[in-house]
Formats: C-alpha cells, structure tokens, sequence
C-alpha cells in the first residue's frame, strides 16, 4: 500500500474528490451487473459530499442512470459515458448531454463478436460498448481484431477503441472523460477547486494527463503510473481512505 496515499488528508473545502468506479472504489465482477456497493462506502460518499460541499463526484463509463441505480439513494454529481453527459450537481434536472448514443446498427455489429465465443458479453453502455472477456481472457486478441475490423468497414463513424481490464470499450471519438471533468469543474461547487483523482484504467489516463491543469492530484488504483501522485493497491484501499476521511471509522458502531 502506498503510505502517501492513504495518508492524503485533503482539505474539503479547498478539493474536489473525483472517483473513478469500476476498479476504482468498487470491486471488479464477472460482468458489470454484478458489481456491489457496500453500505459503508455509500454511507461514507454520502458524508463526503456534506463535507465537501457537494464536490464529490464520480467518473465513469457508466450511463449517469446505471450510476443512479447503482448508488440509489445517492444521486451524486458525475461524468458519465467517458464523458458522454455529465451532472454538476446532485439531481437529475441538470443533466447535461453532450453527444448522441452509439448508432444501433453499429452496436449490433460489435454485439456480434460478443456472440462468436463463450465468455464474450456486451455491455451496452447506451454512448458506447464494451465487450468484456473476462470470462475468457484468452479471446481478448480476437475480440479487438474483430471490432477494429468493424470500425474499418465503417469509416463513416469516427471510434475509439481503447482496451482495459478485459474489456474492449468502443466509444464515438470526440469526447472524454477528460472533457467530461474539463466541463464539470466549470461549475460550482466544483469551479476553483482543486480535484483530486482516482482511476484504475487506460480510460482514466486522459484525466490523469490534464489534472495538473488544475492544479490537483491523481492516484492510480491497482499500478503505478509514472508522472501522478501515488497509487492505492486496490480498491479496498481506496474504500477505507474513503470511509476514514469520511470520519466514519470513528463513529461505526463496535
Ligand atoms: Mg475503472
């Protein structure tokens, strides 16, 4: 565990506390609607948002609806779809789109390859997929020769591919979440604040590049990354910075 790490202490009025998801403060699971959010981490975000005045937010590849579901009854500020829409503040009335879903013919065509082995799945993330191959890690060649031969035989549509963790994330070029957190620190109560980022994959890098313009810090969950502040070694790591910087551990129950 890096001790600078779990020992950030940050100043709440001063930050903005940016969390990745998948990977990040939750536990990876064999497909995305699996994943759990334990009590305590949600009891401690719920805290952290009084205490930073709302700027906590999460940033995701997750649609802000999968998030809602996810952290119900929390209705957190968030970047969401790599930056597809993001939230400001906590409520759905401001949620702001900044792109149109994946073309379905398109989606259809990379839900394909999901079906041309076992283990592949599609996550239809509504901006973007993912085909996830977790369950059959040595598919993951085929899988990204198949959706980049996709994207060749469709040159009309501007993709990214960009593999993580077992997973393949197909997204429309143009958008972030880099932009996604550029947008959402435009607006209060995330404006002049400095953020403080934690991300666990090749997705999170784009924010990792542009925090400094913010004069912030970033973490890395899982790995080291060379050029940011530090690393967490796991996502239960991060949950217990989490919940003590919360100031929850001192007043849990024995
Ligand atoms: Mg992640």
């Amino acid at each position: 565990m890096n001790i600078a790490a779990t020992c950030l202490v940050p100043d709440f009025q001063a930050c903005a506390l940016l969390l990745d998801v998948d990977g990040t403060i939750l536990d990876l699971a064999p497909t995305p609607q699996e994943v759990r959010v334990p009590s305590s981490l949600r009891h401690a975000m719920n805290r952290l948002s009084e205490r930073t005045g709302g700027a906590l937010a999460l940033v995701s590849g997750r649609p802000l609806s999968d998030l809602d579901r996810l952290f119900a009854p929390l209705q957190l500020p968030a970047v969401g779809g790599h930056g597809a829409e993001f939230r400001p503040i906590s409520g759905s009335s401001l949620d702001i789109r900044r792109t149109v879903p994946l073309d379905a013919t398109l989606k259809r065509k990379f839900a394909a390859i999901a079906e041309s082995g076992t283990g592949i799945l599609i996550e239809d993330k509504g901006y973007s997929v993912a085909l996830h191959y977790r369950l059959a890690p040595e598919l993951g060649d085929v899988v990204n020769e198949a959706a980049a031969r996709v994207c060749l035989e469709n040159p009309s549509v501007s993709i990214e591919l960009l593999r993580g963790k077992s997973v393949l994330e197909i997204k429309q070029a143009g958008f972030s979440k880099a932009t996604g957190v550029r947008e959402l620190m435009r607006y209060p109560p995330f404006r002049d604040r400095h953020p403080i980022f934690l991300g666990d994959d090749v997705t999170d890098e784009s924010v990792f590049e542009i925090i400094g313009d913010f004069h912030g810090l970033a973490y890395s969950v899982g790995r080291m990354v060379s050029g940011i502040d530090g690393y967490f070694e796991n996502p239960e790591a991060v949950r217990g910075w989490l919940v003590r910087i919360s100031g929850d551990d001192e007043t849990a129950a024995p």
